[in-house]
């Protein structure tokens, strides 16, 4: 792939649009050009013993509003770092922000938009009544997917694929089980800026919009652009 050719229009970078998704089912889509890379790296678990699969790839604009307002609105429980409930009725607006930003990004601003970034888990490794709950403890030490973890953390680059959220860096929480495809998500993190974000937040129906924009470029150095490097 010729790096020098991967611009994206701001549609793809802001989740509106999914024609560059190919569909592995009803539910998960990936970017296209990401479709080798993934089979590859699932090839290999697999003859490891891993039966990787993707819980969640491409997620519109519009889910992602649905989910940020469901959680801002109080519908949808909004978790601490240490997995407990916060209380959004005891927030003010830019506290409620920072607390649903710690797990879920504004709309807009999803690597999820991309089709590069992916969630991922082994079903086989989850025991007959446990359900996936995308939580740190799962793929940490003693957790089902603590091996997984291991493996991935060995394997997975060589197919370019590197675990933004690796640690705490005061913005988004840990996320041991988000992979990014470097090759195309690199740029496209380059390439989405404020101004994009600020058009889209802008002419959505998000709640706390006033309080977002205002916070903007704040929530963009501290969520957005402040990860791991591949
Ligand atoms: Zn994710």
């Amino acid at each position: 792939m010729n790096n020098n050719k991967v611009v994206a229009p701001t549609a793809l970078l802001t989740g509106q649009t999914d024609e560059h998704i190919v569909w592995l089912s009803k539910r998960v889509g990936i970017h296209q050009q990401m479709l080798n890379a993934w089979q590859k790296l699932q090839q290999e678990a697999k003859e490891s013993g891993f039966d990787l699969q993707i819980a969640s790839g491409f997620r519109s604009f519009e889910r992602q509003l649905t989910l940020w307002n469901n959680k801002f609105s109080g519908a949808v429980i909004v978790k601490n770092k240490n997995n407990e409930p916060v209380d959004l009725t005891q927030c003010n607006n830019i506290e409620r922000i920072n607390a649903i930003l710690l797990f879920s990004a504004l709309p807009g601003a999803s690597r999820h938009h991309w089709g590069t970034d992916i969630d991922i888990y082994a079903p086989d490794l989850l025991k007959n009544n446990q359900k996936l709950q995308l939580e740190p403890w799962e793929y940490q030490q003693n957790g089902p997917f603590a091996t997984l973890s291991v493996w991935l953390a060995k394997n997975s680059k060589k197919h370019g694929f590197y675990f933004p959220y690796n640690k705490d860096r005061g913005g988004v929480a840990i996320e041991p089980w988000h992979l990014s495809y470097a090759p195309l998500a690199s740029h496209y993190q380059q390439q989405l800026t404020v101004a994009q974000l600020t058009h889209a937040i802008n002419h959505s129906d998000i709640l706390a919009k006033h309080c977002i924009l205002k916070n903007i470029v704040n929530i963009y150095k501290k969520f957005i652009i402040n990860l791991n490097n591949p």
